[in-house]
């Protein structure tokens, strides 16, 4: 394929692999680039010397382009900078912050930048900050999301009527189909997750890619919008996030229940029972654990039949 995405980052397909804390390392980044698609580490769970070792491994598996991405809450972001700079890492995602603080900086070092955003009034900020390309992730997502709840079929195409630079559309979808309706709706390219957290690369604690794969339908909810959104599934953490709010509990309290390394003990570590287990909605349509490499396949096959179904009946007047 190729189209302003394939083109911007120099792959085969516009898919991209989202970067997701505890997730996303170097095995899952390099497999997704060297099967056509844009691997991204994710580097907000990683200390600076962990993220070091992350891209050197990277490299060493693929000579494909990959990315990282970089939360902006994170508490040594210069750090990881100075790493990605070190080591000519070409393409950086940027979320959860200010696309002018690092935009200028990363340019100025021969980096592309892309942010995520979750509503238009963030993508044409990004836009107006010169990143090079925009996600748009609706309310479907997994991790950390949007207060607006706006949900990926609506998102898109107000973005896409709205900005010049090319847009990749994220949220929900984890499917060749999904990846085709959203192209359809106006996106460059797809950002998927889930899909790719229950793949053998990914870093993910087998007891959480068992649970995604059995996942019923509606047991992920996005909460502690008082705090940063997050879409988790339903377990017993989350029941006592549900108490608390039953108790009327004010930031502080969610806060000190919430405590810290939450999602490491949850993603990483596979407590299902304490632990904070990130997932989008889409989670409900994976059915195993594959390689990232048949993820890929099969969601091009399934993007390129879904293609010619709509050169039949089904869709003629
Ligand atoms: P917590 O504050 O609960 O815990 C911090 C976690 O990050 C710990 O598990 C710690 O590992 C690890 N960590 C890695 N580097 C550092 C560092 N330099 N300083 C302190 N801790 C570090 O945060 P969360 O686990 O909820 O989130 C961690 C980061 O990931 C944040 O920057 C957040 O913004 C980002 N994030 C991004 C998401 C996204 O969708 N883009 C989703 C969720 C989080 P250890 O336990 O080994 O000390």
């Amino acid at each position: 394929m190729k189209n302003k995405i394939t083109e911007l980052f120099g792959i085969k397909y516009p898919l991209i692999q989202a970067g997701m804390i505890w997730c996303s390392g170097w095995e899952l980044a390099s497999a997704v680039s060297n099967a056509g698609g844009l691997g991204i580490i994710g580097s907000g769970s990683m200390y600076p010397e962990v993220l070091d070792e992350q891209i050197i491994k990277c490299k060493s598996k693929t000579s494909k382009p990959f990315a990282v991405n970089l939360p902006m809450l994170y508490p040594d972001i210069d750090k990881h900078i100075e790493t990605i700079i070190k080591h000519k890492v070409s393409i950086v995602f940027t979320s959860a912050g200010n696309p002018k603080t690092w935009t200028n900086f990363l340019h100025e070092n021969g980096i592309k930048v892309v942010h995520v955003v979750s509503s238009l009034k963030f993508a044409l900020k990004a836009q107006e900050a010169g990143v090079d390309a925009i996600v748009a992730e609706g309310f479907e997502a997994g991790g950390h999301n949007g207060r607006d709840e706006t949900t990926t079929l609506c998102l898109i195409p107000k973005v896409a009527s709205e900005i010049k630079i090319p847009l990749i559309a994220a949220g929900g979808i984890g499917t060749g189909k999904g990846m085709l309706a959203a192209m359809n709706l106006g996106a460059d390219g797809v950002q998927i997750g889930s899909r790719f957290v229950a793949t053998f690369e990914s870093s993910a604690h087998e007891n959480f890619k068992s649970r995604i794969v059995n996942l019923p339908e509606g047991d992920t909810i996005l909460t502690l919008k008082e705090l940063t959104p997050v879409r988790l599934i339903k377990n017993e953490f989350f029941a006592k996030l549900e108490t608390a709010y039953d108790e009327n509990a004010n930031e502080e309290q969610l806060k000190e229940i919430l405590g810290r390394g939450r999602a490491k003990k949850g993603m990483f570590e596979g407590d299902l029972v304490e632990g904070e287990l990130e997932i989008g909605q889409v989670a409900t349509l994976i059915k195993s654990v594959q390689s990232a490499e048949e993820v890929v396949n099969e969601i091009i096959t399934e993007f390129r039949n879904a293609l010619l179904e709509q050169q039949t009946d089904k869709f003629k007047f």
